[in-house]
């Protein structure tokens, strides 16, 4: 059985400093032989936000801030995907350093929209924020396609993250991500913000949806799902790219977050009782 495609940041400290032989290969990115750089599937900047890290898999636990990354991009297709999406997103989500939690897109919202405060769910427009919603997209597209092309390593080896059937969107992903087609218009990316501490305080590798088509990814209190193809119309509607409004979603999270917790636990529990 693969190992489960979550993961979650808790206590410790302490960065791998290992350094690995970069190889020359083809980039899964611009389909270039290039010397590859180590790229993250989950990117260091989200890490850094939480200075105490554990990684957990359906397997194992294991006390380290040791990053999910291989060989795969070339450093232009690195920094192509950190500038498209992935640093609006780091630079968005919730940080822990310091005293005080920050969440600028969360904390931003909430100022403009204080009746959102009360609510276990509402949702704000981007277009009337000023939001640069397309990062948001690029971003998850990003992942999703990222946790689509291989099953990554974890830090637990030797487990790796469940690669996601993707089928011909990994073509199509690709070619939008490099730019060289627009946002497809058959994508819906649904873009939320989580109130709750439990949420902002993880980050879930990109993984499946039980339905076929949806998958989802989630950092540090923003999480993405993510509709490639037959969209249904009321769910079009809800794209932080292509809706007119630029929708973005708020909710308090906890219990699908605890849920999600819980199902790892026990998949864990269930391990440890066949090891045994
Ligand atoms: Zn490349």
């Amino acid at each position: 059985m693969m190992a489960h495609a979550l993961l979650g940041w808790h206590s410790l400290s302490g960065m791998g400093k290992k350094k690995r032989v970069a190889p020359t290969a083809e980039c899964a990115l611009c389909r270039k032989t290039k010397v590859l750089v180590d790229s993250h599937l989950v990117a260091r900047g989200f890490l850094k936000r939480m200075p105490d890290a554990m990684t957990f898999t359906t397997h194992a636990a294991s006390a380290t801030s040791r990053q999910t990354k291989d060989f795969v991009l070339c450093r232009p297709c690195d920094q192509r995907l950190a500038t498209c999406g992935e640093n609006y997103v780091i630079s968005q989500c919730a940080d822990f350093r310091g005293p005080r939690i920050k969440f600028p897109l969360l904390v931003n919202a909430l100022q403009r929209l204080p009746a959102i405060a009360q609510m276990t769910w509402g949702h704000f427009e981007g277009t009337e924020m000023g939001i640069p919603t397309e990062l948001l997209g690029h971003f998850a597209l990003g992942m999703i396609w990222r946790g689509g092309i291989r099953s990554w390593p974890t830090p637990i080896a030797p487990f790796k993250t469940v690669k996601l059937d993707l089928g011909e969107w990994e073509e199509r992903l690709r070619r939008y991500l490099i730019g060289d087609d627009p946002f497809p218009m058959d994508v819906c990316v649904w873009a939320m913000l989580a109130t709750d501490q439990d949420s902002q305080r993880s980050c879930n590798f990109p993984s499946p949806s039980t339905d076929s088509g949806i998958f989802g990814v989630s950092t540090l209190g923003i999480s993405f799902k993510v509709w490639l193809g037959n969209v249904p119309p009321d769910i079009k509607q809800c794209c932080c790219v292509t809706a007119p409004e630029k929708p973005i979603y708020i909710s308090n999270r906890q219990h699908e977050q605890r849920k999600a917790d819980k199902d790892l636990e026990d998949r864990r529990g269930a391990q440890k009782l066949t090891a045994t």
